[in-house]
């Protein structure tokens, strides 16, 4: 059977897939998305917090400060334009203790570092004044955190792919990639699970918790290139809360510096509902989504810390994600890899590897980033 030639393609319709190919058809290409699922955005891009980051943790200089924060400046720019619903309702980062409030300091001083310069000092008194069902000894404030409907956001990236041409090809997983160098016009094929073969000049692996297996499953680039052989699984459970929270901002806890999560912390949905999480729990499986109920204990005395009134009672089990993590457990948190040509050879291909949070932030910047590569 011969192969079908195609232009471009994206590999998985998650929030960062569809953000890639949005930008690739509006840069003119010709856009085939690839989706293992019956439909977009089912695994890790409906499975997360919904917050908008403001870029105030990550290392200076890293992937991850430099995508959040112009991403989520692109962010709320779109869905303003769009009408994707979402509300920047601000943060609270809260410090319990002595030790916390230098480690708050420092992380003033790395988003500083980072070009977030709107945040507040806020002393005990100033955020019980704003929050007075909290305790804290200090907190800073982020106006430019906020939350966002991430199924319209992925609804409205579909819709601006298929009004440029592009198209989604659901039940379609890509089995394996070759690098098929050697003429002028270099092709990369993708075998798809009903058999058929694609010869595509470019392709993007946006296939999340399985794009490193995908990544090794590509004949013609060295696996010296890619991370390790198998995603490491950091599972993140949720909590919801039963009745309304009574906090306007989201809550963060002050976590230790490389920790793989940001704290059991309060985020609200745009419907005010209040959710706990995600901790962090390594597991065997991608698909070992379900949340112990036993896990609630742990939550209860993480929370009590910053909401010393969280009522018994109030918390039930709610859902998971899974962090598509390159680093395991003790190792320090990975930056995101966006892996073109210039460093693995294969004309034509990049590679999304890591894009764990604030991958739902930076979808835009990455999509950018993703054609910037593909132009060089
Ligand atoms: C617990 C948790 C909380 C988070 N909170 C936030 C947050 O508040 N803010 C933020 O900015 N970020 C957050 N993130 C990160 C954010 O959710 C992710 O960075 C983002 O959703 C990743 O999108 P994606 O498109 O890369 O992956 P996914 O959404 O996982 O999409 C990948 C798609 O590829 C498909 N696929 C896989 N393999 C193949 C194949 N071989 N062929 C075809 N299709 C394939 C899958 O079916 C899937 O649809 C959080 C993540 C987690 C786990």
């Amino acid at each position: 059977m011969s192969a079908e030639q195609v232009d471009t393609v994206v590999i998985g319709a998650g929030v960062v897939g569809l953000a890639v190919a949005r930008a690739l058809a509006l840069a003119g290409r010709e856009v085939l998305v690839l989706e293992q699922a019956e439909t977009f955005g089912t695994q890790t891009s409906s499975r997360n917090s919904e917050v908008i980051h403001a870029g105030i943790y990550y290392p200076a200089g890293s992937l991850k400060a430099r995508l959040c924060v112009p991403g989520r400046d692109l962010l709320y720019a779109y869905c303003a334009e769009r009408g994707v619903n979402h509300r920047r309702c601000g943060k609270l980062i809260v410090a319990g203790n002595a030790a916390q409030v230098d480690e708050l300091r420092a992380i003033e001083a790395r988003a500083l570092a980072n070009g977030v310069r709107d945040l507040q000092w806020l002393s005990r008194d100033a955020a019980l004044a704003l929050e007075p069902q909290l305790d804290c000894q200090a907190a800073l404030r982020s106006p430019s955190t906020g939350i966002i409907d991430s199924h319209a956001l992925m609804l409205s990236l579909l819709g601006d792919v298929e009004n440029a041409g592009g198209v989604l090809a659901t039940h379609s997983k890509a089995n394996r990639l070759a690098a098929l160098g050697g003429q002028a016009q270099a092709a990369i094929e993708i075998v798809v699970s009903d058999g058929t073969r694609l010869h595509a000049r470019q392709v993007v692996n946006a296939a999340g918790l399985g794009a490193i297996a995908l990544a090794h499953r590509t004949q013609g680039l060295s696996p010296a290139c890619l991370p390790q052989t198998r995603t490491r699984w950091a599972k993140g459970n949720y909590f919801t809360l039963s009745g309304r929270a009574p906090f306007k901002h989201l809550i963060y806890p002050v976590v230790e510096r490389d920790s793989p999560s940001l704290g059991v912390h309060l985020t609200l949905d745009l419907g005010g509902q209040a959710k706990f999480g995600p901790d962090v729990q390594w597991v065997d499986a991608p698909d070992d989504l379900q949340v112990d109920p036993a896990r609630a204990d742990v939550f209860y005395a993480e929370v009590r810390r910053y909401w010393p009134g969280l009522p018994a009672g109030a918390l039930q089990a709610g859902y998971a994600g899974m962090r598509p993590k390159i680093t395991g457990p003790g190792e320090p948190a990975a930056d995101f890899v966006i892996q073109g040509p210039r460093a693995h050879g294969v004309a034509g291909l990049v590679n999304l590897l890591g894009i764990e949070s604030p991958g739902l932030t930076s979808c835009l910047a990455i999509g950018q980033a993703v054609v910037a590569q593909l132009a060089r």
